[in-house]
C-alpha cells in the first residue's frame, strides 16, 4: 500500500476546528451568546464557575429548537442561517458559519435543553467529546439552555494554556459586555461562582451604558449622530476630560457586531485630537450600520475583524462624525461650569445654613501631630485649624517655592497680620499680595494639594481620623468592585474608612475620613476603585500615591464655592506648609505670580 492519505474522521476535524473557534471559555461563551442573540431572544442568564473552566451556562428565551434541529445542531456546517453563497452578502445574523457548537462538542461536555414555544414538550442532548451520549424528551421552559462543563477536559495542551482564573474572568466580562452594550434591549445577567456580576434591564444604549459602567457615564457620554448615503453612525463618544490613562472603554460595533480595528481606531483618535492629555485614551461606544454587502466578515473564524469595500470613506465619515459631536458638545463649557458647581458641593454643605468659623488657639497645638482620637467635623472646618510652625522647623519662605515661580512669595507675616489682603476672584482664585508683587491662586487646585500631602502622610505613617457615622450606611458593589474593596482594605482603613463585609457585595460604612461629606461615600469609594481597576500597574505601583490623589481631588473645595475671609486665609496658610505648594498633584500650577517688575513692565 502506497497511499498513505487519509480523511480525517469529523471528531478529529472537529477538535482542530476548534481550536481555532474555541481559544478560552470566553470564546465559547461569546458564540453561545450570539446563538442566543439570533434566536430573538429577550433575556439571557450566563452562569459562570471558575471563570468558564468548569461551567458555562448560557439560557435564553429565544426561538428554541425541534427536535431534529436539536440534534442537527451540532453538526459541522450545519446552520439555519444561510443556504447559499449569495446570502453571506447580506448577513444580519451574528452567525452564520455553523461550527460553533461542533467545535464546542468536541472539547467539553455539553448538556442543551430547549423548546419552541409552540410545543409542549422539549429536547435535551448531552454530548461529550464530540461523542453523543444521550437524547431524551424532557418539559423545561420554551427556549434554550446550553451547559457546558470542564471546557477542554480532553485537550489537556489546550487546558494548560489557559491563563489564571481572574484573567479568564476578565475575558468573560469582556464579551459579556460587548454583547450587552450591542444589545440593550435585551436583559441580560451574569453570575460568577454565584456572585451577581451584572443584572442589567432593557433599555436604551445611554442606560445600559450606565448600569454596565457606573452611574458617573451619564454626565461624561456625547451623543454620536451621523447619517449617510454610505453609512449610519450612532453612540457616544466620552468628554474628553475623562480620558483614562489605559485603553479599554473603545467599542466598535458593526451591525451590531463587536470589532477591532485598528484603522477605525485611528480615525476616532483623530478626531480627539488635542482635545486629550498626553498619554491618555478616549472612550467611545460606536455603532455603524452599513449594507452588510460592503463588508465582508469571513475574514477571520471568531468574526471580530472586518474588511470594509470603501475604507477610506468609512473613515472620513467616523473622524467627521466624532468631531462634530466633540465641538457642539464644547460650545457650551459656561454652562457645563455653572452647574457643576453646584452639583459637586457636598450635600451637608448645600442644605446647611452657613456658619461663621469658631477659631479655639490652643497654644499646645502641634499640627504635625494628627490626633486619632479627636473627631473633626465634617466639610472644610479643618481649614479653619489654626497651623503654625512647628518651632524646630523655622519658616523661610524661599524654601517653600521652587525659586523660579516665585521670590519672596510668602505672604507677608500671615500669622499675625490680620489686614492681609485677600480677594477671591469669579468664586475661583483667591488674589493675595506678596513682598514681591501679586499671587492667584487657584483655591480648587490649592486644596487638593494641601489634601494630598495630608492623605499621604496619612497613608504612610498613621491612621488617619475617623468620622463615626450616626446612621452606617450599605452600599451594594458588583462583584469585581466587592473584591476590589477587600484587596484594598487596609489602604481604607488607614485612611479612615470604617467598611464592614456585610454579605458578599454589601458592605456597611461606619466612618469615613471625616473630609468627606455625607453622601458621598459611595461615589468617593467607587473613584478609588475605578482608578485602582483601570489603572491597575500603576495604582499598585504608587499605591499610596494613587489613592491620597483621588481621594484630594473628589474632597477638595470646587470652583464656585464662595469663602470666608477666614476660609482664604487658612487655605493660604495651609498651601504654604505644603512641600510643594506650586503645583497640584496632577502637576498642574496651583498659582501664578506676577511680579512688582512685570506689573511695571505692563503698564510701560
Ligand atoms: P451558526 O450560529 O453559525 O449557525 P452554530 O453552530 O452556532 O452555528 O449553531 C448551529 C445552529 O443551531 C444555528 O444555526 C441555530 O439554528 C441553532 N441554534 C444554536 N443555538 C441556538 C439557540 N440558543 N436557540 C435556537 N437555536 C440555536
Ligand atoms: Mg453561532
Amino acid at each position: 500500500m502506497s497511499d498513505i492519505i487519509q480523511l480525517l474522521p469529523d471528531s478529529v476535524a472537529n477538535q482542530i476546528a476548534a481550536g481555532e473557534v474555541i481559544q478560552r471559555p470566553a470564546s465559547a461563551l461569546k458564540e453561545l451568546l450570539e446563538n442566543a442573540v439570533d434566536a430573538g431572544a429577550t433575556s439571557i442568564q450566563v452562569i459562570i464557575k471558575d471563570s468558564g473552566k468548569s461551567l458555562l451556562q448560557v439560557i435564553d428565551n429565544g426561538c428554541g429548537m425541534s427536535m431534529t434541529d436539536a440534534r442537527l445542531s451540532f453538526e459541522r456546517h450545519a446552520t439555519s442561517k444561510i443556504r447559499s453563497a449569495d446570502d453571506l452578502f447580506a448577513i444580519r445574523t451574528m452567525g452564520f458559519r455553523g461550527e460553533a457548537l461542533a467545535s464546542i462538542a468536541a472539547i467539553a461536555q455539553v448538556e442543551m435543553k430547549t423548546r419552541k414555544h409552540d410545543e409542549e414538550t422539549g429536547t435535551l442532548i448531552e454530548i461529550e467529546g464530540a461523542r453523543f451520549v444521550r437524547q431524551e424528551t424532557v418539559s423545561c421552559a420554551a427556549g434554550t439552555s446550553f451547559s457546558i462543563k470542564n471546557l477542554f477536559f480532553n485537550v489537556p495542551a489546550r487546558r494548560n494554556f489557559l491563563k489564571s482564573n481572574s484573567v479568564e474572568a476578565r475575558h468573560i466580562i469582556d464579551e459579556f459586555e460587548r454583547v450587552a452594550l450591542a444589545r440593550p434591549s435585551i436583559a441580560m445577567s451574569l453570575h460568577q461562582n454565584g456572585l451577581e456580576v451584572f443584572k442589567l434591564q432593557a433599555g436604551n444604549l445611554r442606560q445600559r451604558l450606565v448600569a454596565v459602567f457606573g452611574a458617573s457615564y451619564n454626565e461624561r457620554l456625547v451623543p454620536v449622530e451621523e447619517s449617510t448615503s454610505l453609512l449610519n453612525i450612532t453612540g457616544f463618544v466620552g468628554k474628553p476630560e475623562f480620558a483614562r490613562k489605559t485603553r479599554g472603554e473603545q467599542f466598535f460595533f458593526v451591525n451590531q457586531r463587536f470589532v477591532k480595528d485598528a484603522y477605525l481606531h485611528h480615525a476616532v483618535s483623530g478626531a480627539f485630537e488635542e482635545l486629550l492629555p498626553r498619554e491618555s485614551y478616549a472612550s467611545y461606544f460606536l455603532f455603524l450600520d452599513i449594507d452588510p454587502g460592503r463588508i465582508d466578515i469571513n475574514i477571520h473564524p471568531t468574526k471580530t475583524e472586518i474588511k470594509f469595500d470603501d475604507d477610506r470613506s468609512v473613515y472620513a465619515i467616523v473622524r467627521a462624525a466624532v468631531k462634530r459631536s466633540l465641538g457642539q458638545f464644547s460650545v457650551a463649557p459656561v454652562l457645563d461650569f455653572e452647574r457643576e458647581s453646584n452639583f459637586d458641593l457636598p450635600y451637608s454643605m448645600r442644605n446647611a445654613p452657613v456658619q461663621a468659623p469658631t477659631i479655639d488657639i490652643d497654644t499646645n497645638y502641634n499640627p504635625f501631630r494628627r490626633d486619632t482620637s479627636t473627631q473633626r467635623p465634617d466639610g472644610w472646618q479643618n481649614l479653619y485649624e489654626v497651623v503654625k510652625p512647628q518651632p524646630e522647623q523655622p519658616l523661610s519662605p524661599s524654601s517653600f517655592l521652587p525659586e523660579q515661580t516665585v521670590l519672596s512669595a510668602f505672604p507677608e507675616d500671615t500669622a499675625t497680620q490680620d489686614d492681609q489682603l485677600l480677594v477671591q476672584i469669579h468664586l475661583r482664585y483667591i488674589l493675595t499680595q506678596v513682598k514681591s508683587g501679586i499671587l492667584l491662586i487657584d483655591q480648587h487646585a490649592a486644596h487638593e494639594r494641601i489634601l494630598y500631602e495630608r492623605y499621604l502622610d496619612t497613608l504612610e505613617k498613621k491612621p488617619g481620623a475617623v468620622q463615626q457615622k450616626l446612621f452606617p450606611l450599605t452600599l451594594e458593589f458588583n462583584a469585581g468592585d466587592a473584591a476590589a474593596i477587600r484587596e484594598l482594605g487596609d489602604d481604607f482603613k488607614m485612611l479612615g474608612f470604617e467598611l464592614s463585609e456585610f454579605s458578599a457585595q454589601t458592605f456597611v460604612v461606619q466612618g469615613t475620613p471625616p473630609e468627606l461629606g455625607e453622601g458621598q461615600e459611595k461615589e468617593i469609594i467607587e473613584s478609588i476603585l475605578e482608578e485602582y481597576k483601570y489603572n491597575k500597574d500603576e495604582f499598585r505601583d504608587h499605591r499610596h500615591e494613587s489613592f491620597a490623589k483621588v481621594l484630594a481631588k473628589r474632597t477638595a473645595l470646587k470652583a464656585g464655592q464662595r469663602l470666608s475671609r477666614q476660609e482664604m486665609k487658612h487655605l493660604v496658610d495651609e498651601l504654604f506648609f505644603c512641600r510643594k505648594p506650586s503645583s497640584s498633584p496632577d502637576g498642574k500650577p496651583v498659582l501664578v505670580s506676577l511680579s512688582l517688575e512685570e506689573l511695571a513692565v505692563k503698564f510701560k
